[in-house]
C-alpha cells in the first residue's frame, strides 16, 4: 500500500523530449444527499419535475425567510463520514459563501468552510487488479446546490429553474494523492460504490447527482509541486480521465515553452475533449465567508452517533475481505463482486449452499457477462439468483456439463422457468453412464479406423474423437469420462 507522499509509477509518467512529468491530482466530489426534501426547506428534491415547481419561499430567498436544517441530511453526511473512516466533528457550523449567480437568489451559498461536519479520512482504491492505494480524505462538508440556468430554450434569453436550488450536497474533498487519470477514475468508482452501500447518495452521474471537480498540476517526478488548475463539473468516468490527460499535457506544454501555469478554474468541452478558461481562480477570502447568523451550530450527540455507527451495513472493503477469507475467492474476483451492493447480494444468494468459487465464476462470467452484453441492470435480470444457484448445484453434482449449463441459462433468460425442470424435461442430463459412453465410442472408432490408427503417433488427434463423441451425445456425455475411455482405447 502506498501513502500520500509516493511518486507515481513510471508507467504513469508523461514523457516528452525534455524528460518525465508526473501528474498530481485531487478531487472535489459533489454528491447529492439521497433526501426527499432540501437541506434547509421542506421542498421536494424529486428529479424531472416541471421547472420552478419545487421551490419554497426559503429556496427563492424571499425576504424574512429562515432556513431550518434538515436532520436527515446531517445524518447522511455523518454516515458517509463513517464510511470514509473519517473524523466526525462533534461541532460544525454553516457559513455564507457570497457570490452572485442568476440561479442563486440568496446571493450566497450556505456551506461549511471553517467547521466542516467531517474531517480527515481515507478511501482505499484499486486502479489495477491486486494494487491498493490509500487516498486521503481532507474533509466532507454539507452545502446547498444552486439552481439551473437554461441557455438553449430561447436564442435571446436565459431561463432559470430553481428546482435544484437548496438541494443538499456533500462536498467530499480528497488530498492530492492521485497520480494518473486511472487512479482518479478508480477513486470516483469506489466513492460511488461506498455512498450507494450507505444509501446516502444514489451515485447517478448522468443526472448530475455525483459530479467531480478535478484539480490537476504537474511536476518533475518527486519534485516541487506545480500550480494547479481546477476543472469543473465532470459527470462521467470517461470525461474525468480525458480532462485530466488533456489538462496535464496543456500545462506541460506551457512549462516547456518557458511559461508559467496560471491558477484558474477551467471548463471541459465534452465535444472536443479540451479544457478552456472559465475564470481566474479566486481564493476563499474573495467570497467573504462568515458564519450564517440564521443557523445555530450543529452539535452531535454521542448516543445518536453510536446509533448511526451501529446501523451501518457491511461496506465494500469488509465484504471483500470476507469473500477472500471465508469463500476463498481471489482478490480480483472479490473486488469485482463487491463494487455493487446489489451484485454482491445476488452472488451471495446464488452461492448459498454451493461451491463458492464455482458460483463466483459462474455469476461473474455468465450472469454479469450477459447483463453487460444486453445492457440490463442487475435488478432487472430475468434469471433469479436462486435459479443460478440451482444451475451451479447441477454443475457441481455432475448432473449437467458447463456447456449444457450455458444452454439452461439461455433458456431461463429467454423463456423463464425452473432450471431443474428444464434439465429434466428436455433430457439435458449429462451421460455419466460409462457403458453408454463406451458404446458410442466403439461405434465411432469402428467407423473411423484410419483416424484411430493415427492417434498412437499423434496423441493430439484424440481431440477429434472427443469432439465426435460430444456431438453424438449432443453435448451430454461427461467430457472427463469420454477422455478417459478414449485414452484407454486408443493410446
Ligand atoms: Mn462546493
Amino acid at each position: 500500500m502506498f501513502t500520500a507522499e509516493r511518486i507515481a509509477d513510471k508507467a504513469d509518467w508523461i514523457t516528452t523530449q525534455t524528460g518525465d512529468w508526473e501528474m498530481i491530482i485531487g478531487l472535489e466530489v459533489h454528491a447529492q444527499v439521497a433526501s426527499k426534501s432540501k437541506l434547509f426547506s421542506g421542498a421536494s428534491t424529486a428529479y424531472g419535475a416541471a421547472p420552478n415547481t419545487h421551490v419554497s419561499l426559503v429556496d427563492a430567498a424571499m425576504p424574512g425567510m429562515l432556513p431550518v436544517l434538515n436532520a436527515f441530511c446531517v445524518e447522511q453526511a455523518v454516515r458517509t463520514g463513517l464510511g470514509l473512516k473519517a473524523q466526525i466533528n462533534r461541532f460544525s457550523r454553516f457559513d455564507r459563501k457570497n457570490y452572485f449567480y442568476p440561479d442563486l437568489p440568496q446571493g450566497y451559498q450556505i456551506s461549511q468552510l471553517y467547521h466542516p461536519i467531517v474531517g480527515e479520512g481515507e478511501l482505499l482504491i484499486e486502479p489495477e487488479p491486486g494494487q491498493t492505494i490509500a487516498v486521503g480524505i481532507e474533509r466532507l462538508h454539507l452545502e446547498q446546490d444552486a439552481g439551473k440556468s437554461i441557455h438553449d430554450l430561447d436564442p435571446d434569453a436565459t431561463y432559470v429553474d430553481l428546482n435544484r436550488c437548496g438541494v443538499a450536497l456533500m462536498e467530499i474533498v480528497s488530498k492530492p494523492d492521485m497520480r494518473s487519470p486511472r487512479e482518479a477514475a478508480a477513486y470516483v468508482r469506489k466513492l460511488r460504490a461506498l455512498v450507494r452501500y450507505l444509501g446516502t447518495c444514489d451515485g447517478d452521474m448522468e443526472k448530475g447527482n455525483l459530479r467531480a471537480d478535478v484539480n490537476v498540476s504537474v511536476r518533475r517526478p518527486g519534485g516541487k509541486l506545480g500550480t494547479r488548475c481546477e476543472i469543473k463539473n465532470l459527470n462521467s468516468m470517461r470525461f474525468i480521465q480525458q480532462a485530466i490527460d488533456y489538462e496535464a499535457r496543456r500545462q506541460i506544454g506551457i512549462l516547456e515553452a518557458g511559461g508559467t501555469v496560471e491558477q484558474e478554474t477551467r471548463l471541459f468541452n465534452t465535444e472536443t475533449g479540451e479544457t478552456r478558461t472559465m475564470r481566474s481562480k479566486e481564493d476563499a477570502h474573495d467570497y467573504r465567508y462568515f458564519p450564517d447568523p440564521d443557523l445555530l451550530p450543529v452539535k452531535l450527540d454521542e448516543d445518536w452517533l453510536a446509533a448511526i455507527k451501529a446501523s451501518l451495513p457491511e461496506l465494500p472493503d469488509e465484504k471483500k475481505a470476507r469473500f477472500v477469507r471465508e469463500f476463498g475467492l481471489s482478490d480480483y474476483d472479490a473486488g469485482v463482486l463487491v463494487m455493487d451492493r446489489e451484485k454482491a447480494a445476488y452472488y451471495e444468494e446464488a452461492a448459498e449452499g454451493n461451491d463458492k468459487k464455482l458460483a463466483a465464476n459462474w455469476v461473474l462470467n455468465e450472469v454479469f457477462g450477459k447483463l453487460n452484453k444486453e445492457g440490463v441492470a442487475i435488478a432487472d435480470c430475468p434469471v433469479s439468483a436462486a435459479a443460478n444457484g440451482a444451475i451451479v448445484r447441477m454443475i457441481s453434482a455432475g448432473t449437467i456439463s458447463g456447456k449444457i449449463a450455458k444452454q439452461v441459462f439461455e433458456i431461463c433468460w429467454t423463456e423463464g422457468g425452473d432450471p431443474e425442470k428444464i434439465v429434466e424435461e428436455r433430457g439435458l442430463k449429462q451421460v455419466t453412464d460409462t457403458g453408454a459412453i463406451e458404446a458410442m465410442i466403439d461405434e465411432i472408432i469402428a467407423a473411423n479406423p484410419a483416424q484411430a490408427a493415427k492417434v498412437k503417433d499423434k496423441p493430439k488427434a484424440l481431440g477429434w474423437f472427443v469432439g465426435q463423441v460430444m456431438q453424438a451425445s449432443r453435448g451430454k456425455a461427461n467430457p472427463k469420462t469420454v477422455n478417459e475411455i478414449l485414452r484407454k482405447k486408443l493410446l
